[in-house]
């Protein structure tokens, strides 16, 4: 297993290799390497790292933990079992818990020493009448939309806190979020950085937080003290029409179970949706939409699906992807590749997370975070 990687294999998981019909292999130094790449666009600004959705499907302990000895001190995740996650891993670091503070759960938080991100009015009234009756000193973060409408006070709300004679909560951090950073000439993005600068002036002193992946390369005026990017750790690209400047994280191949030939005209698979239009032959391989690979990415007589990559060379799916098989064209490799038991690339260096999501409709964040449960799973780097 080690030798198809440059790196160590550091921890694994599921089934040993020869059992395994498809295997996901994380590169944490790849993770790092991007972790890096976006502090050094943000910097000054401190860079933290977002881990919700089990680190993006890529592992939230190893995740965290990698990002940690790298230095990374500020961690984004959910919801509060993602976030004993983190804290299991990392002790020292400081953890904000996305989605808030969920009712009766205050004494959780502080019980691991995590901070919500108070999102609403009654959210941040509930956390200061736990701090007030238990003596808790633990910091907040207070979430302020800004044309998101998602979570958040709104900014009229937010003034009525700064103007309070004391705000009881500690609020060690103010944050807003984007809701079209990967379009930078979205009308959208501006509008929230002013009204952000705003918010930020009446809580003198408090460090903000605006930008996610693709906000950081929105400009110095987006990345404020603290900058939360998720996705373009895993690989994703943060600027899409433009150059990856991200490394690939994930590679995840699949087991050939047979090949097989299938006469010119006959169909291939559920529906007959795909014809072959020549004498064909086929690699079956051993994963489908059960381990996370998307339907709608499956190839048709109207429609190319995802592709595969097999000793260095590009196949093209044929016909539906199945719960547990997927079909992939291997016509134009040599006779004698690939052969029962090989393995063929789904996600590698050259076919990224966005590729394939572009495949399917979708985005590289529901790729990553449906990436499925049966893998022999390697951590590497
Ligand atoms: C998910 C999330 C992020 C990270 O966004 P990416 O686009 O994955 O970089 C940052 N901030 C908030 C509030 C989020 O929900």
């Amino acid at each position: 297993m080690t030798e198809r990687h440059s790196g160590r294999a550091i921890e694994t998981s599921g089934p040993p290799e020869s059992e395994a019909g498809g295997m996901v292999s994380i590169d944490l130094s790849a993770l790092v390497a991007n972790w890096r790449e976006l502090g050094s666009r943000a910097a000054p600004a401190e860079c933290a790292a977002v881990v919700k959705a089990d680190g993006y499907g890529c592992g939230i302990a190893p995740v965290s933990a990698a990002l940690a000895t790298a230095g990374c001190k500020t961690f984004f995740v959910a919801d509060l079992a993602e976030a004993r996650s983190v804290r299991r891993v990392v002790p020292a670091a400081a953890v904000y818990v996305l989605n808030g503070l969920a009712p009766g759960t205050a004494a959780a938080l502080a019980e691991a020493d995590l901070r919500p991100v108070l999102g609403s009015l009654s959210e941040l009234a509930e956390w200061e009448e736990f701090r007030a009756g238990t003596g808790w000193r633990g910091g907040a973060a207070l979430h302020v939309d800004t044309g998101m409408n998602r979570l958040g006070l709104a900014p009229e709300q937010a003034a009525e806190v700064a103007g309070r004679n004391a705000p009881k909560a500690d609020i060690v951090l103010l944050m807003s979020h984007f809701a079209c950073a990967e379009e930078p000439s979205h009308p959208l993005n501006a509008r929230q950085m002013a009204e952000f600068r705003e918010v930020r002036a009446l809580f003198p002193g408090v460090p903000g937080s605006l930008a996610n992946s693709s906000g950081i390369f929105l400009g110095p005026d987006a990345h404020h003290d603290l900058v939360r990017p998720g996705v373009g750790l895993y690989g994703a690209n943060p600027t899409p029409g433009h150059l990856n400047l991200m490394r690939a994280v994930v590679r995840l191949e699949a087991r050939v179970v047979q090949v097989r030939e299938v006469p010119a005209g006959e169909t291939v698979g559920y529906g007959a949706s795909w014809t072959a239009q020549r004498a064909t032959r086929l690699a079956i391989l051993a994963v489908g939409y059960a381990d996370g690979l998307p339907r709608a990415a499956s190839a048709s007589d109207t429609k190319p699906g995802a592709e595969a990559i097999i000793a260095g060379r590009r196949c093209p799916l044929a016909g539906g992807i199945s719960m547990d098989l997927l079909a992939v064209d291997v016509t134009d490799l040599p006779e004698d590749i690939p052969r029962r038991g090989d393995f063929a690339a789904l996600l590698d260096e050259e076919i990224g997370v966005d590729e394939l999501a572009s495949h399917a409709g979708t985005i590289a964040y529901e790729i990553l975070t449906r990436l499925g449960r049966r893998y022999r799973r390697v951590y590497v780097g």
